[in-house]
């Protein structure tokens, strides 16, 4: 049986603070924590932790229940026209796929909330005992022990099959994605923003995810 065709164009986009306008964790820890969590962060900022394991961290340390955690992802703020601009994109012949160093928990749900279907990769994660427990892939072919996906990996699969990539994100861990990517195609905000401007290296600003689709599909 010969393979499927690989999409001739792939945006490759990261999700927390790409998609929605603010970060579960941020939420999160806006809601539940107060000084711990900006331990965490020092600590994976400083090289002492892993970005996986500070996220691990700051989600484990509060345990409010599943239906509490849920209700947090309506102040993420999903990009409300969603469905829209992924119908654009594949009109003109983008496939996308988002990559994330957060958790499958509430990036599947808030998809299927919005009525789309997407392929992500992204860390596992349940609700245990009212905690959210997140745990690397461990079967993803782009594992990675830093962030639990390895976004640059997915950049390269796709580059390797010849296909045109575009990328959008808003972290530290989409640098290295970023930066593999055309910098026509390479869209950024927030840290991420920052980050390639102190490298000297272009990329074109977004707000939010719409820009970024109807840039792509006009
Ligand atoms: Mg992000």
């Amino acid at each position: 049986m010969p393979l499927p065709a690989s999409p001739a164009r792939v945006l490759i986009s990261d999700f927390d603070g790409t998609l929605t306008q603010n970060d579960f964790y941020q939420v999160f820890r806006d809601r539940y924590l107060k000084g711990d969590a900006s331990d965490y962060w020092t600590a994976y900022r400083t090289g002492q932790m892993t970005h996986f394991d500070a996220l691990r961290n700051i989600f484990a340390a509060a345990a409010p229940g599943e239906e509490a955690l849920w209700s947090l992802t309506s102040q993420m703020h999903l990009e409300p026209e969603l469905k829209g601009c992924l119908n654009q994109l594949h009109e003109h012949g983008w496939k996308v796929e988002i990559v994330s160093a957060g958790c499958r928990w509430y990036i599947d749900r808030l998809l299927n909330q919005a009525g789309v279907m997407l392929t992500v990769h992204a860390n596992d994660g349940t609700v245990i005992d009212g905690r959210l427990v997140m745990e690397r892939p461990a079967g993803s072919p782009y594992f990675s022990t830093e962030n639990g996906i390895d976004k640059a990996g997915v950049v390269r699969h796709y580059q390797t099959a010849g296909a045109t990539i575009a990328f959008a994100g808003d972290g530290y861990p989409d640098l290295e994605a970023a930066l593999l990517t055309d910098s026509g195609l390479r869209f950024a905000r927030g840290d991420l923003a920052q980050a390639l401007g102190e490298r000297g290296e272009p990329f074109r600003p977004f707000s939010r995810w719409r820009d970024v689709a109807q840039a792509l599909a006009p």
